[in-house]
């Protein structure tokens, strides 16, 4: 069987996007997965879910034809029977078009996200919107507190070049697991560690597998990192480790925030993070005297009503110390935003209809079981067109989401490559490309590289790409534009052209442009992304967002969070865990047994009192359910935290639904974004 390698890059929800290099046999099957040795981010490095991506390439349980639902929503592969690809469109068009005669056009819903990050094959689905004038769409469930955060005082998404960590003297990863999430951020701490010597300090609430390898773990209950980081720079004030000159240059009020932090010393940070005032101080001292110090900023601790404010009283650290200004030092959240890319062709914008309705992905829920706050006096969500993700799983009130799927009068097409619950619910169901059988371009949030990736298999059975389905569709319902009458290689090829940036033909061989900026604009020596060029202390959050008022300009603890009270006096964490991402690969062999079971992580003192040994099964609960999993005894966490790692399948959960039965669809400040982190609950014996 003749082997080739072949390059691609990872399309997975993560910031890493990595450079990939997969044994290729007969044209037809891959092999292993490597990272590319050739990129300089990637390093030859990747996650071991996607080492082993042969597993879900190749699964049995691939969907391979278009299905029409002919039993039970909710039943699964027996309930729907083999149609052709034009059967299948025709309906959906028809469908469509039947709701939009009833309704208007804003009664269809595209729904999307992130299950590729290719700009093509992800963001396509926005054109057809556009052009058909069909609802929008609140992008919400991940980025949206951390980017309001990070622009407040920053003003822009980039900062400081990834591979730069490895000429720190202190790495603090804040709210991020990368030994679990973005294996390549490892790499580059364990050079500096290696050469520099360097200190890694992990903020968590609990210890992961990226804590277990700090030198120092700072624990703090979630929602408190804002306390946190004023404690911090109290100490920086107060001790001499402030920069002036630096802030007097590149900051817009250092004597304003300082004043303001006068008060919000170790004893106040104490009281609000469950830490200690000497853990606090020791960090700050830590931080305070290392001017090469790199925040690699991570997006668990903003998943919280008050997210942003914590992401951006975060931020505020390295432009108090002037570490901005050092190689190796200063902070990244994501560099998304490094290259500009004229999305026009891509997604429709130039037919976007800016009176068209928002809706909130995060609040599918709501906005499918009719809540008046999320459809006002619009119609109801008719039909749903759904790519790229799984919301019967991933979105937060699953109850409602389940209560909304499951409406006689709803119609829902899913384009999936797994007969996942969302698709379970479908009426028509279509098989889908993965990365390896379509082209498409990827940025990153992690590194500079631009990537193109090449289809390097055939479709498995009868799957199309998201892009294919998109122009099918368009054809159909006489939608025009460009895009639709392109290949996605043509659409990057153009797109390309309109960005200024080199067309496909004069790409780098091997599909990655890297995109790095000289030094000064990375480190923001140039000016910081305002129109005044400072870092704002005084953030402007009624620029950001509409739900300001609560949100005051200097960083600070916000006390929106859901505390629960007496009632439900623990905080629940829906972590991620290592072998899934999201609902990709959790049905993958390896994947599953490495991660067991659902499982809780609780405190033994809190098992203790709830007369529970290890491994027993134990309730979790709040106003929205309760469910079902297997108790670990876990020492790494303050008592009042719990933590479930996911995310499972709906049916691993012993009554059917998973843990997003107990996270809210309340939209975090301010301007929406789930809240995942940010759950108070109850625990009690079976
Ligand atoms: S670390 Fe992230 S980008 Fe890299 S292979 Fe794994 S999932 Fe993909």
């Amino acid at each position: 069987m003749p082997l080739d390698i072949v390059p691609s890059v990872c399309p997975h929800d993560c910031p890493s996007a990595c450079a990939l290099e997969l044994e290729r046999f007969d044209g037809r099957r891959i092999g292993r997965v490597r990272g590319s040795p050739r990129q300089s981010y990637t390093r030859g490095v990747v996650c071991a879910k996607v080492a082993r991506y042969a597993e879900r390439q190749h699964h049995p349980a691939r969907l391979s034809r278009p299905l029409r639902r002919i039993g039970e929503k909710g039943a699964g592969a027996a309930a729907f029977a083999p149609v052709s690809w034009d059967e299948a469109l025709d309906e959906i068009a028809e469908r469509l078009t039947r709701a939009t005669q009833s309704y208007g056009s804003e009664t269809v819903w595209p729904y999307y996200y992130a299950g590729t990050m290719g700009l093509v094959q992800r963001d396509g689905i926005n054109r057809l919107r556009h052009v058909m004038r069909y609802s929008r769409e609140h992008l919400s469930i991940c980025s949206m507190l951390s980017d309001a955060g990070w622009l407040a005082g920053v003003g822009a998404k980039r900062g400081v070049d990834g591979r730069e960590v490895a000429k720190s003297d202190l790495i603090v990863i804040w709210g991020g697991n990368p030994v679990s999430t973005q294996v390549n951020v490892m790499t580059h701490i364990a050079t500096a560690r290696r050469e520099r010597g360097a200190k890694l300090v992990v903020i968590d609430p609990y210890r992961t597998a990226s804590a277990e390898r700090a030198d120092i773990h700072l624990a703090p209950l979630p929602g408190t990192d804002g306390a946190l980081a004023c404690a911090v720079m109290h100490v920086l004030f107060k001790e001499g480790y402030a920069d002036w000159d630096y802030m007097a240059r590149y900051t817009d009020n250092p004597e304003g925030l300082e004043a303001h932090l006068k008060t919000r010393d170790p004893a106040w940070a104490s009281r609000v993070t469950g830490l200690s005032e000497e853990e606090i101080v020791r960090f700050a001292r830590l931080y305070g005297r290392t001017k090469r110090s790199y925040i690699r900023v991570g997006y668990g601790f903003s998943r919280s009503r008050n997210g942003a404010a914590q992401l951006f009283a975060v931020s505020c650290l390295p432009a108090v110390t002037g570490a901005w200004a050092y190689e190796g030092g200063g902070a990244l959240y994501s560099n998304l935003d490094l290259v500009a890319i004229d999305r026009t062709l891509l997604e429709g914008l130039d037919e976007l209809d800016p009176t068209t309705r928002i809706l909130d992905q995060s609040r599918i829920g709501p906005v499918l079981t009719g809540d008046q706050r999320d459809i006002g006096d619009g119609p109801p969500v008719a039909a749903l067109l759904v790519q790229n993700t799984n919301p019967m799983v991933v979105a937060p009130e699953s109850g409602l989401v389940h209560r909304g799927f499951a409406r006689s009068d709803l119609f829902v097409c899913v384009h999936e490559q797994f007969m996942t619950e969302t698709a379970a619910m479908a009426d028509i169901v279509l098989p889908a490309t993965t990365f390896l059988e379509h082209d498409d371009i990827y940025p990153a949030g992690a590194h500079t590289y631009l990537q193109i990736g090449r289809a390097v298999l055939p479709p498995h059975g009868e799957c199309r790409s998201n892009h294919d389905v998109i122009c099918g569709l368009a054809q159909r319902l006489r939608a025009h534009h460009d895009g639709f009458s392109m290949s996605a290689i043509e659409l990057i090829d153009r797109t390309l052209r309109m960005s200024g940036l080199p067309a496909v033909e004069s790409f780098p061989k091997g599909g990655s442009l890297d995109c790095c900026p000289p030094f000064a604009t990375g480190h923001f020596l140039d000016g910081f992304a305002h129109a005044d060029g400072k870092f704002h202390f005084r953030a402007d959050w009624a620029a950001i967002g509409p739900e300001h008022a609560l949100l005051p300009a200097f960083p600070d603890h916000v006390a929106v969070i859901d505390e629960g009270g007496p009632e439900r006096p623990f905080r629940l964490v829906a972590a991620p865990s290592r072998s899934f991402l999201n609902t990709s690969f959790n049905n993958t062999p390896s994947s599953v047994a490495r991660e067991g079971r659902p499982t809780a992580l609780v405190h033994p003192e809190v098992l203790h009192t709830l007369c529970l040994r290890d491994g027993e099964r134990v309730r979790i609960g709040n106003q929205r359910g309760s469910v079902v999993v297997h108790a670990r005894a876990f020492r790494g966490l303050q008592p009042r935290v719990v933590i479930v790692e996911g995310l499972w399948p709906n049916d691993a959960f012993e009554e059917g639904i998973g843990i997003n039965l107990l996270t809210s669809a309340d939209p975090g400040l301010p301007r929406g974004g789930a809240v995942f982190h940010d759950t108070s609950v109850w625990l009690s014996p079976v």
